[in-house]
């Protein structure tokens, strides 16, 4: 099953990520991280694709996505 990591520290609530994932596999945390603003996390679940729109979109590299066997 694929699955994407976010550094949810680094992330910067662009929310880049979340306007091309076509899975909609993206959520915005309420919570906020260290440098005040609401990150992005992985939503979870079989649906993503492992496209990596998420990974070359985000201007920060922020996102890792994996293929599991
Ligand atoms: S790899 Fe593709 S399907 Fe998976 S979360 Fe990123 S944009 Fe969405
Ligand atoms: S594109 Fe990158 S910086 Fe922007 S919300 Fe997504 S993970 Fe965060």
């Amino acid at each position: 099953m694929p699955k994407i990591k976010i550094n949810r520290e680094k992330c910067k609530g662009c929310l880049l990520c979340i306007s091309v994932c076509p899975k909609q596999m993206i959520k915005q945390d309420s919570a906020l991280n260290k440098r005040g603003v609401k990150p992005v996390k992985f939503e979870g679940g079989a649906a993503c694709v492992a496209c990596a729109m998420c990974v070359v979109i985000c201007p920060d590299g922020c996102i890792e996505v994996f293929k599991e066997e």
